[in-house]
């Protein structure tokens, strides 16, 4: 692959700059812009923009140089302007939209590590990033230079983990813990491979896409140390793709590290099926595989970026079958209140009999598939990997569990005080109580 296939891009205000500077991480985070006197160095600001930037403790502004290059002037409604730049708009809140959406505070059982899943767990290693996403989904706490995790902090977060055997995969995120420096970075990845049940270790990185020159031959040898070890850029739009993104990207690679990119579906930035194949067809070019693209989250600041969700179905319907499969990322809401990511996909079962199952494919074309009527289900007594020990006391938790083992359904909180009425009938005095899934409120 050539990276020289993607464009490169410097605004005309910072062609005198020296390639060692332009291509030097330092300088481009020195020179980040962040005022309205700055920005309009380079290109005529709104006078929407400029009441937002003048709005005393709006969320952190500061844009790379590089970064700043990729916006079409002539273009008020651009994508790269959209993500990066603030407008009033931004400074509506309410209409459902909360500080910590997601419930992140709520799981993390010491600050800055959210524990939400059985065996994986977010750590947010710094409040800092080389530039700041209007929509961002932690503006609670990232950009604060005051609000950064203490050495504290983080010795209880690493405590934690080495407690917890449970936990095999840990992710690193933020803020963006590629803004660290590589010794720091090293040091952090050194302990928690001293951790013999961590088994993956994956970065969330927004760095290759904001400051593609910070993926050194120091960084990306130190990285390779470390593996498995994974990492997901977040790219939304074509536009973003450069000659110095792809560089990074087949750094990283090299490296062995295998990509992901995660994206966010923004209105008026991403919100078209034509914009999205281009996208993963340009990520995929450059070896990087979608992961995931989410649901816009109801965080404050975010609500004009929203789209309904069925505008992210209707982009699965138009990737699914018409690309290649492997480029297709999966759509998630991450549900508020902290249920996690849900995935949502368009309907592709239509009916089903005890023998039958009816299917339609991208094209519309219905299928029927004949089911098996020999068939032997599996049996976990002769099989070596169901009795491992681990699994013999694993109670199995959630709708997985309801296929697996003999509870019979999941309440919802208060249904036993509603159903209570017919307790004292002699037939319901025989149910076992025991297959109902004890509920939070029962225990
Ligand atoms: C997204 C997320 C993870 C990782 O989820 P995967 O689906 O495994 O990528 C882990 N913890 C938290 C809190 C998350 O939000």
């Amino acid at each position: 692959m050539s990276h020289l296939d993607f464009p490169s891009k410097r605004a005309p205000f910072f062609q005198t700059v020296s390639d060692d500077n332009w291509n030097d991480w330092r300088w481009q985070m020195r020179n980040r812009l962040r005022t309205v006197e700055e920005f309009e160095q380079v290109f005529p600001l709104s006078d929407s923009e400029k009441k937002a930037l003048d709005t005393p403790d709006h969320f952190r502004v500061e844009v790379t140089p590089y970064f700043a290059s990729l916006i079409n002037p002539q273009d008020p409604h651009d994508p790269i302007r959209q993500q990066v730049i603030p407008t009033s708009r931004e400074l509506v809140y309410g209409g459902g939209l909360m500080e910590d959406s997601l419930a992140e505070d709520l799981h993390s059982p010491v600050p800055g590590l959210v524990h939400r899943y059985p065996d994986r767990a977010l750590m947010l290693v710094t409040t800092q990033c080389a530039t700041y996403c209007r929509y961002c989904t932690r503006s609670r706490i990232v950009g604060n230079p005051h609000q950064t995790f203490s050495g504290d902090e983080l010795e209880a977060q690493l405590d934690y983990l080495e407690s917890t055997p449970a936990i095999r995969d840990v992710v690193l995120s933020g803020g963006d813990p590629l803004s660290f420096g590589v010794s720091r970075l090293e040091s952090l990845l050194k302990q928690l491979r001293a951790i013999k049940h961590i088994e993956i270790i994956r970065i969330g990185s927004r760095i290759p896409v904001f400051l593609p020159q910070r993926i050194t031959t120091e960084l990306t040898e130190m990285l390779g140390r470390y593996h498995p070890l994974w990492l997901n850029i977040h790219v939304n739009h074509p536009n973003e793709i450069t000659a110095e993104l792809a560089e990074a990207c087949d750094h990283l690679s090299r490296a062995g590290i295998p990509l992901g990119n995660q994206s966010v579906l923004l209105a008026g930035i991403n919100d078209c099926v034509n914009i999205q194949r281009e996208l993963v067809h340009k990520l995929t070019y450059m070896r990087v595989r979608p992961y995931y693209l989410y649901q816009c989250d109801l965080v404050h600041g975010a609500g004009h970026f929203r789209t309904p969700v069925g505008k992210g179905i209707e982009i699965i319907e138009g990737l699914r079958g018409h690309t290649s499969g492997f480029a297709v990322p999966t759509y998630v809401v991450d549900a508020p209140g902290g249920g996690g990511k849900v995935p949502l996909s368009p309907s592709y079962l239509i009916s089903m009999s005890d023998h039958k199952v009816v299917v339609r494919n991208y094209e519309g074309y219905i299928a029927t598939y004949e089911e098996p009527t020999d068939y032997q289900p599996h049996n976990p007594a002769t099989c070596t990997i169901c009795q491992q020990e681990h699994l013999q006391d694993e109670v199995q938790e959630g709708v997985s569990g309801l296929l697996s083992d003999d509870r019979l359904a999941i309440r919802p909180e208060g249904f036993s005080e509603v159903h209570k009425r017919g307790a004292t009938a002699p037939h319901r005095l025989q149910q076992d109580q025991s297959k109902w899934t004890p509920h939070k409120e029962d225990k």
